[in-house]
């Protein structure tokens, strides 16, 4: 009876043990993912000097480190 129990426990351990480790994945995965499209949404070109720059900090509007113009974001084909 106690052996059963201790090989329940033992499959049980396991079984969570995987399950968590699916979990981890499946999160590092979609965080990889967020993370990739922050940074696709971040990367701005100032229409008026062509310079490229990342500002991750800004949504709509951002101002140019270069020539200073605030500029909107242009939209995506
Ligand atoms: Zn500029």
């Amino acid at each position: 009876m106690i052996q059963i129990e201790i090989e329940l426990a033992v499959a049980i351990y396991l079984a969570l043990s995987i399950l968590i480790l699916l979990i981890w994945i499946v999160f590092e995965w979609k965080k990889k993912t967020t993370e990739d499209l922050n940074m696709d949404n971040s990367l701005w070109q100032c229409p008026t000097c062509f310079y490229t720059y990342i500002d991750s900090r800004s949504e709509s509007i951002s101002k140019c480190p270069r020539c200073g113009t605030l500029h909107k974001k242009e939209e995506k084909e």
